[in-house]
């Protein structure tokens, strides 16, 4: 049997996270999350300093780092989280993982200015992160998704053998959004009705 993989792209705001935690709950798939994993790394070491500055980490440390987190899960289904978001990073996924799981890509896409509503909306209810606060990190961050992760994005639109679904998820309930990416993924939501 082939376990999935589904890899959850989309830029800041595109509710990555809150997508994956309903799909596991309802799913109980694995989860691997590049940025939690990084943000475990002691404060001061140089990857906590490139976060907080919302620069790439090097594509070679996510390499070993996700290769482990992925190694752990082993047979099981699972999602994969804020990786890869260089076109490095999508060409090593594909490489090691396409023969050994069914890679499912989901590509979140929303408009940039309901990305920076949502995250003017995380650090207004308290829930935001440390990098959330500072404008000058928010921007790297989308500029760096809007210049190197979409690059990526675009090459595995086209790539043989894994699946690509770009769902819009710039509805502002998030059962809408939630229902179209399990319409991608054809699973039947538990708690939602459209
Ligand atoms: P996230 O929680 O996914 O928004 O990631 C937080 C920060 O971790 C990013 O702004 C980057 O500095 C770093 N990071 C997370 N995933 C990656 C990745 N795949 N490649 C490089 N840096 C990453």
């Amino acid at each position: 049997m082939t376990y999935k993989m589904i890899v959850l792209m989309g830029g800041q705001g595109a509710g990555k996270g809150t997508h994956a935690r309903r799909l596991i709950d309802e799913k109980g798939y694995k989860y691997v999350e590049a940025g939690a994993i990084l943000r475990g790394l002691p404060s001061t070491s140089p990857v906590a300093q490139i976060m907080a500055r919302g620069e790439l980490v090097p594509d070679e440390d996510l390499f070993k780092i996700i290769g482990d987190a992925i190694q752990k899960v082993g047979a099981s289904d699972m999602i994969v989280d804020g990786f890869p978001r260089t076109i490095g990073q999508a060409q090593w996924l594909v490489k090691q993982y396409s023969a050994k799981y069914d890679i499912h890509v989901l590509y979140l896409n929303l408009p940039e200015e309901i990305m920076l509503q949502r995250i003017q909306n995380r650090i207004r209810e308290g829930g935001g992160r440390a990098d959330d606060a500072n404008p000058e990190t928010v921007r790297r961050r989308l500029d760096n998704f809007k210049k190197t992760t979409m690059v990526a994005i675009e090459w595995l639109r086209n790539v043989p053998g894994i699946q690509f679904s770009d769902v819009d998820v710039s509805e502002f309930e998030f059962a809408s959004n939630y229902a179209k990416v399990c319409e991608a993924l054809k699973i039947t939501p538990k708690t939602v009705t459209r």
